[in-house]
């Protein structure tokens, strides 16, 4: 549909209105559609520029009270570029100069005024030609800038390679390859100087593949190198345009490092994920196995308790066998739960100022009767003799480590016996535990460090185990900062060794009597408070303290054991549960310390984990035992906090 277009506005400068009528009547025989206004000053010509917007000015060279050179300035002063006309009655060729001079686009003498209607054509057909190719000449320029600064803001390189050189490279171009435009707009840089070594034999494959009318893949990936030397993963693609006389590679470069880096943690991840689920099968698998064989003599043999005829020899084998097997379920399910806490990435490491020989004195005490039970000696050797070693470490996790090598050592020597100790190396300190056992083949001695794994069927059947106390062993070290390996042969015993940094100087101390057994008599009678609501713990915990020179008296909740410890001042020592109605451990102790901070407290309690043996000590208490205990622990605790008066059994 043609656009109706508008009638031409005329402006006329003119006194006469002769001359006026003239001029319109001569345009308007060239069927010209056009609209007019008329003015005589400055301040109309002036007015009704901005008023009337005028397409075209004609003005009278002379008026009594304007002047066509003045009009025509004032027009020009305009940004607008509006054609002016002069018509005059007379001119000569100095006026017409200066008038066209200063910007008039024509002038027409009023002796030939038919001439005027074709200025007027010509002048609006000038005006809109050039007025077009302005709009054109901006839009081009906005179109470039528009494109230009698509392309600077790209996150990619964007290049332009004409006849193998750069023409055009942005801004993100230079900050990934850190070259300049003037840098590799040079003949004699190539574009293979921005691909890796790694990458040339493909990129150039690819370049020749093109030469010879090959097809190649319009995006492909390569390592690319920087001007440093940095590498690159880079995801390009080209396509080619015209330009200039020929044709023009234009391509973008991706930086996919990063992609690249997570796609390979995901994968890797994933794999993780896989074996994780592999390995929980069978730990799942093991561990059913591993509780189910205790278990299963448990309740067998408990069946049999119940027979009346059973003779007293059978009944004491029976119950030995039930509590060798409780035993043995309670290692498992300490161990599971420790390992299981290790997987979980959960083992906090609680450092404190250790001694050393302390935990290898109280170690020594806990398992000498094992030893003794085997026929094999046990000794403890330290080589800083005399002095106590104190180290940053977390006493807990070494006191296990020790255990676990120590335990196999006594389980697996028949003859002889075990040695361990320490000595300081270098910056560490390193713990040996030596024996004159089965000894263990070359080829297991990895193996026997991963989870479940044990020697050989035959020794796993003879000695049981549940196979993972070296895997525990091996994670504590590790996490405490230390190595652990082992030296052994079959039939020549075995030595575990594995160290801990040395983190605090060796602070000589005067050593304070190694070693002693458990005592189970007191000079003195003491009183023993046991604060415990389960009649069925109480009555274990009064067998279990019967042989000693001691009188055990009972709260059955928090608030007894307080009011009791209130009345009674002749109360030596607690034995506090922490779960317990009314008045839980945790209070009942921090109600104790108010009045009587030196009282010995020991929480005994079925929660194990480290945070609740620190929320222990945090509420008062001095030490802390986990149920289910053995007898001869609980022992060696009471005797600890009992005052040094020990005796011999
Ligand atoms: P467990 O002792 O419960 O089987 P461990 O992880 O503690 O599990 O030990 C793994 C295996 O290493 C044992 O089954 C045993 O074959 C071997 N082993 C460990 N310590 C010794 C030792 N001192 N002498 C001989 N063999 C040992």
């Amino acid at each position: 549909m043609n656009k109706k277009t508008q009638p031409i506005r005329i402006l006329i400068a003119e006194d006469l209105s002769s001359d006026v009528e003239l001029a319109v009547r001569e345009i308007k025989k060239e069927n010209i559609d056009f609209i007019y206004r008329v003015v005589d000053t400055e301040s109309d010509f002036r007015k009704e520029l901005s008023d009337f917007n005028p397409d075209l000015v004609i003005s009278d060279y002379s008026m009594p009270a304007f002047d066509g050179m003045s009009a025509l300035k004032i027009t020009r002063s305009l940004p607008l570029n509006i054609p002016f006309i002069v018509l005059t009655g007379s001119m000569n060729e100095e006026t017409a100069v200066a008038c066209m001079k200063s910007g008039a686009n024509d002038y027409v003498i009023k002796e030939q005024i038919t001439r005027l209607p074709f200025a007027v054509l010509e002048a609006i057909e000038k005006r809109k030609t050039s007025d077009e190719k302005e709009k054109f000449q901006k839009e081009l320029l906005e179109s470039e800038a528009k494109y230009r600064s698509l392309i600077e803001n790209s996150n990619d390189a964007i290049y332009l390679l004409y006849e193998r050189k750069f023409e055009i490279i942005n801004h993100r171009f230079e900050q990934m390859f850190g070259y300049t435009l003037e840098e590799v707009n040079r003949p004699d840089f190539d574009f293979i100087s921005l691909v890796a070594p790694e990458s040339r034999p493909f990129i150039e494959g690819r370049q020749q593949k093109i030469a010879t009318g090959g097809k190649v893949d319009d995006l492909y990936e390569f390592t690319a190198i920087d001007k440093n030397g940095e590498k690159i993963e880079v995801e390009a693609s080209v396509s080619y345009i015209d330009y200039k006389q020929g044709k023009a590679i234009q391509g973008i470069i991706r930086d996919v490092s990063e992609r690249k880096k997570m796609i390979a943690e995901l994968i890797k991840a994933k794999e993780k994920a896989e074996e994780n689920d592999k390995l929980k099968t069978a730990f799942l698998h093991n561990i059913s196995h591993e509780i189910r064989t205790p278990m299963n003599a448990i309740v067998g043999f408990a069946e049999f308790l119940s027979n009346p005829a059973l003779t007293p020899e059978k009944r004491n084998h029976y119950t030995e066998i039930i509590v060798q097997s409780s035993n043995q379920l309670l290692s498992i399910i300490t161990d599971i739960i420790s390992i299981a806490t290790v997987e979980a990435g959960q083992v906090n490491i609680q450092e404190s100022d250790v001694n050393i020989n302390e935990v290898c004195k109280l170690i020594y005490e806990q398992f000498a009767n094992k030893a003794r039970a085997g026929n094999i000696s046990l000794e403890f050797t330290s080589t800083i003799t005399g002095e106590e070693v104190r180290v940053t470490t977390d006493a807990t996790k070494l006191h296990q480590v020790i255990s676990n090598i120590l335990g196999n050592a006594i389980k697996f020597t028949h003859e002889g016996g075990v040695n361990f100790g320490y000595r300081l190396k270098d910056n560490d300190v390193e713990f040996f535990v030596e024996d004159t056992g089965i000894g263990i083949p070359k080829d297991m001695h990895r193996e026997i460090f991963k989870r479940f794994r044990q020697g050989d069927i035959s020794t796993s059947k003879l000695y049981g185990g549940s196979g993972l106390g070296l895997s525990i062993a091996k994670a504590y070290v590790e996490l405490l900062g230390g190595r652990i390996w082992l030296d052994s042969e079959p039939g020549r015993g075995s030595r575990f060794f594995f160290t801990i940094p040395d983190r605090k100087k060796a602070v000589p101390v005067p050593v304070r009597e190694l070693v002693k057994e458990p005592g189970t008599n007191f000079e003195k009678t003491k009183t023993i408070l046991v604060a415990e609501d389960e009649d069925l713990n109480y009555i274990l915990l009064k067998e279990f303290l019967k042989d000693l020179n001691v009188t055990v008296c009972r709260a059955a909740n928090g608030l007894e054991a307080v009011n009791i410890c209130k009345a009674d001042k002749r109360i030596d020592l607690i034995l506090m549960d922490i779960k317990m109605p009314v008045m839980n451990g945790h209070e009942a102790t921090r109600k104790i310390r108010e009045f009587n901070p030196g009282l010995p407290i020991i929480a005994q309690t079925a929660y194990t984990s480290e945070q609740d043996k620190n929320n222990a000590f945090q509420s008062g208490c001095n030490d802390f035992i986990s149920k289910p205990f053995k007898r001869e622990d609980l022992i060696i605790k009471v005797n600890s906090h009992l005052g040094t008066d020990r005796q011999l059994s």
